[in-house]
């Protein structure tokens, strides 16, 4: 099927709206001139916002793995340590992370299941300059718990880094509230903008930590900071991407962030509550500090039915959701509900989800699945 008839319902890359694409092909200016410094000026203050804090934002040229790098090689030296709490594919690049630029303690929970705050305690309790974890662990669909986690890291003292890549601007994100020193964000997944950007935001605490020349070169975040001061980037930006975050920032800000939460929220109802209307498991075991995403949700692979048929069934029909990674290959499945996502999109990726299973004998009948989730949405 045509690339332009295609509806992408991933958890990032997402599909880009028009507008922010028409930013994108406005003509190029010298990234040192003052049209720039306006344009990267309204993003970081849009960030600010976005974030929920009063910490400094800066924007990287480079996907959201770039901002972790910044943040992880910017904090942890050879002779420091990094508690790095994992229950997905994320987390456990904060470990790779962290054994890169120093130490990583990993805290390893099995992919999916929720943290458990006392083991953290009692990791932060041998003393580590830092703990890192993933707030929307897209390989598995949960949220894990920031800011419990947050009030651990202040009692003991250590720098706390948080990838929201897939979380900022779809579940709610408290930057100061929660006391997160560097937070991470990724311009292809609730910004609908195209990939290539990483945006982070630093607290006075760990800014203060960070030395020019440490860490990754391109990725060296005092030296990003510094210039963010003056609007200005270290090196070339991708300028084109720059034009297409304003916009998008523009369009939330349009929206309302919080109205935009709310829309992303009500959709992924709608996605479980179709699931549960057709048998199929919610792959993510949530507890009272851990929930289901708003923005992707994964679902186990239901019995008699293959990822080729379900995924690739889907895919022939002009609806593309994605698999399980690592060792969750073939098992589950996620469909993902960020960006400019709407309800007209989740009925058609029902609708066709429906259509293959049928077609394939797991489900006798056409349209529970639908209807639980337009009454959700509706709600
Ligand atoms: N962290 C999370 C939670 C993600 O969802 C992703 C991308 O899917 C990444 C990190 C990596 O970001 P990127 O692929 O933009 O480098």
């Amino acid at each position: 099927m045509d690339i332009e008839d295609t509806l992408l319902m991933i958890p990032g890359p997402v599909k880009v709206p028009q507008r922010v694409l028409r930013a994108m092909s406005k003509p190029m200016v010298s990234h040192r001139s003052a049209d720039f410094e306006t344009i990267y000026e309204d993003c970081r203050s849009w960030l600010k916002e976005l974030f929920d804090t009063k910490n400094d934002a800066v924007v990287l040229s480079g996907s959201g793995t770039a901002g972790m790098e910044a943040a992880v090689g910017g904090i942890i030296g050879k002779d420091d340590k990094i508690v790095t709490v994992t229950n997905g594919k994320f987390g456990e690049r904060f470990t790779e992370l962290g054994d890169r630029y120093g130490t990583a303690v990993p805290l390893d929970f099995a992919w999916g299941t929720p943290f458990d705050l006392d083991r953290i305690e009692s990791a932060l309790e041998e003393g580590a300059k830092a703990i890192a974890m993933v707030h929307n662990e897209t390989s598995v669909g949960i949220v894990n718990p920031a800011k419990e986690v947050g009030k651990l890291a202040r009692k003991y003292d250590a720098v706390f880094i948080v990838d929201g890549i897939s979380s900022v601007g779809g579940n709610e994100f408290l930057t100061d509230e929660w006391g997160i020193d560097i937070a991470i964000t990724g311009s292809q997944k609730c910004l609908a903008v195209p990939p290539g950007l990483a945006m982070v935001t630093v607290s006075k605490r760990a800014e203060e930590m960070l030395e020019k020349g440490k860490g990754g070169y391109y990725t060296d975040l005092k030296a990003h900071l510094d210039k963010a001061k003056k609007n200005q980037t270290p090196y070339t930006p991708a300028v084109s991407l720059f034009y297409a975050l304003q916009e998008a920032l523009t369009i939330a800000a349009e929206e309302g962030f919080s109205e935009r939460r709310a829309r992303m929220a009500r959709l992924a109802k709608g996605v479980r509550e179709a699931a549960s209307a057709l048998e199929i498991e919610l792959f993510p075991q949530v507890n009272e500090h851990s929930t289901y995403s708003n923005t992707v949700t994964a679902m186990k692979m239901p019995e008699g039915i293959t990822d080729g048929q379900l995924r690739g069934g889907m895919r022939k029909r002009g609806v593309v959701v994605s698999g399980g990674q690592s060792g969750l290959k073939g098992k589950i499945f996620r469909i993902g509900t960020m960006g400019a996502c709407t309800e007209a999109d989740v009925l058609r990726t029902i609708q066709t989800l429906e259509l293959v299973l049928e077609k394939e004998g797991i489900i006798s009948r056409l349209g529970a699945g639908v209807e639980a989730a337009s009454k959700a949405i509706d709600a």
